[in-house]
């Protein structure tokens, strides 16, 4: 039997990284379950073992998730590498 075990709401994860899907679990052997993309195998998923929310969302990091409270800042470095931070007026 080949079926997926869609994620309840309720437990937080990221989606996948390239098409924003929420990942299911699959099974990938005896006793073995690996969170994956619906949508495509090689988008994302996790390695083979226990249910690993964990592991799926190292890999989902979004590329470009902006930090909330730092949305609005900019960013400066100069010569020596030295961040400035600053809140444009
Ligand atoms: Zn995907």
């Amino acid at each position: 039997m080949r079926g997926y075990i869609t994620i309840p709401e309720s437990i937080e994860c990221r989606t996948c990284k390239h098409c924003g899907s929420r990942p299911v679990i699959s099974l990938a052997g005896k006793d073995e379950y690996v969170l994956k993309c619906p949508v495509d195998d090689n988008h994302c998923q996790t390695q083979g073992g226990m249910i690993d929310i964990e592991d799926w969302n190292m890999q989902n990091i979004p590329l470009a998730e902006p930090e909330p409270e730092a949305a609005n800042m900019v960013a400066c470095y100069d010569s020596k590498l030295n961040y400035t931070f600053f809140l444009p007026v």
